[in-house]
């Protein structure tokens, strides 16, 4: 028998939580899952409170399990978020999102000049002293601070 509150909306039986991902990106995490073209339940909250890191999204997604490429993808969008794996209702495992040192075709660069935006992209992950995320063009060799990027292949 269900418990009844495991009945409430926000709990999945399987699949996975997405957890800490920064307001505003989970935009992105759903057209990289293409979840409008999918038929899997999902749950997206916004603007929910965190007391990490102020004010976060989340998105639950039932019967998705993730592979490694889309891992990567995502993790441009929730750096430091966390993935918990659920089978029946239980968090079975914790996937600790990590920026992948290169980046290829999500990111557009923005550089207008840049050769690049005829071909694959390419970024090289880094931090700068405030610990934000910065991405270094393969191409041009230009250094982008992540939250300043907002066109993206997607
Ligand atoms: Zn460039």
């Amino acid at each position: 028998m269900l418990n009844n509150d495991k009945k409430h909306i926000g709990y999945i039986k399987d699949g996975i939580n997405i957890d800490h991902i920064p307001c505003g990106n989970a935009w992105y995490i759903i057209k990289i899952l293409d979840l409008q073209n999918k038929h899997n339940q999902s749950g997206v909250g916004l603007n929910l409170p965190s007391k990490k890191i102020g004010l976060k999204d989340l998105i639950k997604i039932e019967n998705l399990v993730l592979t490694k490429d889309e891992i990567d993808a995502i993790s441009l969008f929730c750096v430091d978020a966390h993935i918990s794996v659920i089978k029946d209702y239980q968090v079975t495992q914790k996937i600790n999102v990590k920026l992948p040192k290169t980046i290829q075709n999500i990111v557009i660069c923005p550089n207008f000049r840049c050769v690049s935006r005829q071909y694959v992209s390419k970024f090289i992950t880094s931090k700068n002293r405030q610990s934000k995320v910065c991405l270094t063009c393969h191409y041009c060799e230009q250094v982008f601070p992540l939250e300043n990027i907002k066109n993206y292949n997607i």
